[in-house]
């Protein structure tokens, strides 16, 4: 047994594991009871808060939003935009700012690559992104660029995991109206100095937007601090419900854009011989019937995580990264890849020499533990690193330094070709 899971053991870090009592997923027969759920860059479980906030909506206030003139329609609206404030709130976004709830990162990415991206990105022009990005935050400004015939430029990532800012203040220039960057990476947990890289961005004209995936959980999200022009990411990484993310826009970048999507919910009035007129503000983007509850459940996310407080989550991955890291050291033949103790990410990935991830994975999983493995939808960013891919260990609020322990006992016992 290492020594740091000893001595982190000793000392009661990380978060006291009652945490585990606000989640039905370790409670007795659950999913949770047996297994070390190590897979939460993935996604999360759900506290008890946030499974109740979705019941007691859809058992007490269930009914279309923005539409109804009755009183449970009101009722509902009403839980709707708390929950818009709320996640305003959570982030320190200003009031005039829109909070757009998206499908997701994934789909608060499409949806500005369809909509600023196409207003401000042109022929000749370059889009600037890093070489960690997810696939998501990587694929749609690819397209873009090949329908617009302007060019990716990717800003390598170093041997330490990082970027370096000076490469990425070097790649910006008058023909790079935006840039995209990830704020935490999913594969390796190297926090990027955003606020830093947006300012660069500023200075240079550009707009930008940053892939805030991975870093909610993690760490207050400061949007005043950061000052991106857009922010997106998804509930469910954040114990909140699947489907359902944000994208903070900026106040006005967004107005007089034509909608990403068209139909209920985003005019004033058509007619059939007048020109369509749009809404303004966060309804504009959100055409159809929005997943109501899963708004209300984000809030409930957002207020669950303020309850810990930011400062004990933050220490709780410091332990956990530093613990893993130390559990690793003393695996033959196990090696970190990135330096994953630079940052609040609660993330370690790591290979093992003559082992594919997949067979470290499968034997895991043998004994309970559920891990990432492979390319973490990151497939360019594992090719420069020369890796089929790696093994991830990444953290939430209910993982202890036992969990750590399985891994460590289990890892002994691997063997190459598993399967
Ligand atoms: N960006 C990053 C950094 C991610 O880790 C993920 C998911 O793993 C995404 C974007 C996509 O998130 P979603 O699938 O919730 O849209």
């Amino acid at each position: 047994m290492s020594s740091t899971i000893q001595q982190a053991r000793r000392s009661g870090k990380p978060l006291d594991a009652a945490v585990r009592d606000d989640f039905p997923f370790y409670s007795t027969g659950a999913p949770g009871a047996a297994l070390a759920y190590l897979d939460n860059a993935a996604t999360t479980q759900k506290p008890a808060a946030v499974l109740n906030a979705l019941i007691d909506y859809y058992t007490n206030a269930n009914s279309n939003v923005g539409r109804g003139y009755y009183q449970l329609a009101m009722t509902s609206t009403e839980r709707h935009d708390a929950a818009r404030e709320t996640v305003r709130q959570a982030i320190g976004a200003g009031a005039d700012d829109d909070i757009i709830f998206t499908g997701g990162t994934t789909h608060g990415v499409n949806l500005l690559a369809a909509t600023i991206g196409r207003r401000v990105v042109g022929k000749g022009d370059r889009v600037v992104v890093t070489g960690m990005e997810h696939n998501s935050n990587l694929l749609p400004w690819r397209r873009l660029c090949e329908e617009s015939a302007s060019e990716l430029t990717v800003v390598p990532v170093g041997a330490d995991g990082a970027v370096d800012t000076a490469d990425f203040a070097a790649a910006l220039g008058p023909d790079v109206p935006l840039v995209a960057i990830i704020h935490v990476s999913n594969v390796l947990g190297t926090v990027n100095p955003v606020k830093e890289m947006v300012a660069a961005a500023h200075r240079s004209g550009a707009y930008a937007v940053v892939d805030g995936a991975q870093a909610v959980a993690h760490g207050h999200t400061d949007i005043r601090d950061i000052d991106p022009d857009f922010y997106c990411f998804s509930a469910h990484k954040m114990y909140g419900p699947m489907g359902t993310g944000v994208l903070y826009a900026r106040h006005g970048l967004l107005t007089d854009l034509q909608p990403y999507q068209v139909g209920g919910g985003t005019v004033k009035g058509v007619s059939a011989c007048e020109p369509v007129r749009y809404v303004g503000g966060p309804a504009r983007w959100e055409a159809g019937t929005p997943d109501v509850a899963g708004a209300v459940g984000l809030a409930a996310a957002c207020d669950y995580l303020e309850s810990l407080g930011w400062d004990a989550v933050r220490a709780h991955d410091e332990t956990l990264v530093r613990a893993a890291s130390d559990m690793l050291a003393d695996i033959p033949g196990a090696r970190i890849i990135g330096a994953p103790a630079a940052g609040p990410s609660g993330l370690v990935s790591f290979v093992m020499d003559g082992i594919h991830p997949y067979d470290v994975g499968g034997h895991l999983d043998k004994h309970a533990i559920a891990v990432r493995c492979g390319v973490h939808c990151a497939s360019t960013f594992l090719d420069d690193l020369g890796l089929l891919g790696t093994v991830r260990l990444s953290f939430g609020v209910y993982n202890t330094i036992e969990d750590l322990a399985r891994v460590h006992d289990a890892l002994r016992t691997v063997r190459p070709g598993y399967w």
